[in-house]
């Protein structure tokens, strides 16, 4: 025998109340920890929950207009809730447009890594069983016209007590307003609702005829000899410089790059354009810098691998990540991996009779895995003892101390540093065919705590610089030092000031001697120390 639930009686405005309440006292830990950070002080954080009290109060006075109504948005509200209350609790992460976008774009596989075992349980105790309760209310509504003047009332007073508020110290609340966007994508549920909005108005964007770049390009050879080029580009991934021995990092953890340490080139000043892989990779490709780049724009308009491709270079996109991002659409892929965890050495995998079949100049994309977490453990040999112990085995990394998080994500570059160190083994053994320049730089950086954070994908603007300031290097062998006419000297120097993921475009169509009204001089890292002209 079934018993039912008892049913709950109550009002519109009991229930908005009440509900104002639970989704601020149970969802909105992040939001709170926030806005302490900005204030530690009793009286501003009691201001600032009436406040957003009042304003998610009065939106809903707006809403929740029948009981039917009322019911599907609260069931649907609580479960999102549910969703985005883990991913913030459980990552320290905010909730925006890209992050949406991130979600849509990252492969089954990527995304159950982010899943843990309470997971199912923030679900049902803070989705399902809400969703539940609101099930067995029976909510009365007055005759709507004196439903009508009963929520403007409310509102009207709600509105009187911000604007009072807000009157003590305008300034410091506009402040706040221009200055702390992370409030915004904390809030809960208004960051994921905005998110999904941003997303869907992307539709425009992504629905665009497609638009060919750089038309007008031409090569004009300037080396001297008759090899062929070989260009590789090396897309990392979630690697960040502050943990690169090259840029000064206590442990070595490049120690496998130290043989070709000549004939490398590091960039201790190098940042993204983005903080996720959906935004910075296409950056990467595009030949709009940071400021100019839409997301969504990849879709629809030409980006590096076809300008290279339409002037005679054989582009190849290797993936061992989530796909190319719409980097690729128009040129041969290769999906290195097929599902399965593969560490980045799968990228190689006959990649030289590859090469040799190609046998024309190349553009060669190789992208990575690299040290993509939470599980960075996943991201190197288990084989074999790494060099960095104890590390952290659990996913949820608020659980690891940081010394055992760190000596797993050093590990995964550690072992990025072997990739590089075969990468570059292979390519040399193409030398006497081939002028070889390989390029690496990661896609976006890291937070490995800093200030309770973890992950990336944090709007830029507010993002920690772990997640911005990323490593890249530059290899090329002598022979290709003197016959591309390439002062390394001189590159040695530049590499010491800031450059970012914008040089990126422009140094590959100089390098390639691609001559295009696109093309920004001052942007290409090869152009003040290469001799192109006779
Ligand atoms: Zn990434």
């Amino acid at each position: 025998m079934t018993r039912e639930l008892p049913r709950i009686k109550t009002n519109s405005q009991q229930f908005i109340n009440f509900y104002v309440l639970f989704t601020l006292l149970v969802y909105n830990g992040s939001f709170f920890e926030k806005l302490q950070a900005i204030d530690n002080n009793l009286l501003f954080m009691l201001c600032g929950t009436i406040i957003i009290y009042g304003v998610l109060n009065v939106i809903l006075n707006l809403l929740f207009v029948t009981e039917r109504v009322t019911k599907i948005l609260a069931i649907s509200l609580v479960i999102g809730n549910a969703f985005a209350y883990y991913f913030m609790s459980s990552y320290n992460i905010l909730i925006d447009k890209v992050m949406i976008l991130n979600v849509i774009r990252t492969n089954i596989y990527e995304a159950s890594d982010l899943f843990q075992w309470k997971l199912p349980f923030i679900i049902l105790g803070l989705g399902i069983i809400p969703a539940l309760v609101i099930s067995r209310c029976t909510i009365t509504f007055q005759p709507w016209k004196q439903e009508l003047k009963l929520r403007l009332k409310q509102s009207g007073i709600i509105a009187v007590i911000i604007g009072l508020i807000i009157g003590i110290s305008p300034q410091r609340f506009k402040d706040i307003a221009n200055n702390h966007y992370e409030l915004r994508y904390a809030l809960v549920p208004s960051n994921y609702i905005g998110a999904i909005i941003g997303v869907s108005k992307m539709h425009k964007e992504l629905t665009r005829p497609y638009q060919a770049i750089a038309t007008d390009a031409y090569v004009e050879k300037y080396w001297h000899n008759d090899k062929k080029n070989l260009f590789v580009f090396v897309v990392g991934e979630t690697a960040r410089a502050a943990n690169f021995s090259l840029g000064n990092y206590q442990r070595d953890t490049n120690a496998a790059l130290k043989e070709y340490k000549d004939e490398l080139i590091y960039y201790p000043q190098f940042y993204a354009c983005g903080t996720s892989t959906a935004v910075a990779v296409p950056c990467m490709f595009s030949k709009d810098g940071r400021q100019d780049f839409v997301t969504g724009s990849e879709l629809n308009q030409g980006n590096l691998t076809d300008v290279m491709q339409n002037n005679g270079y054989h582009s190849l996109w290797r993936d061992n990540n989530t796909g190319c991002q719409d980097n690729c659409n128009r040129i041969e892929y290769e999906e290195a991996c097929m599902g399965k965890n593969c560490l980045d050495n799968v990228l190689l995998k006959g990649l030289e009779n590859k090469l040799k079949k190609i046998n024309q100049n190349t553009f060669l994309v190789l992208h990575q895995r690299g040290s993509h977490g939470p599980d960075y453990f996943n991201r190197y040999p288990q084989d074999r003892e790494a060099p960095y112990q104890p590390i952290c085995k659990d996913a949820g990394l608020k659980s690891c101390s940081r010394e055992e998080l760190l000596n797993a994500y050093d590990n995964s570059i550690h072992y990025t540093s072997e990739f590089l160190q075969q990468l570059i083994k292979l390519l040399k053994g193409f030398e006497k065919d081939y002028n070889i320049v390989m390029i690496y730089a990661s896609d976006h950086g890291e937070s490995l705590g800093e200030g309770g954070k973890y992950l990336h994908a944090y709007p830029y603007d507010s993002a920690p610089e772990e997640q911005k300031h990323i490593p890249a290097l530059l290899w090329f062998p002598q022979s290709t030092a003197q016959d591309l006419r390439i002062n390394k000297q001189c590159l040695r120097r530049q590499a010491e000031s800031y450059h970012s993921h914008d040089n990126l475009f422009h140094s590959f169509l100089g390098l390639a001697g691609i001559k295009s009204s696109v093309y920004k001089e001052e942007l290409d890292i090869f152009a003040p120390c290469q001799t192109r002209k006779d």
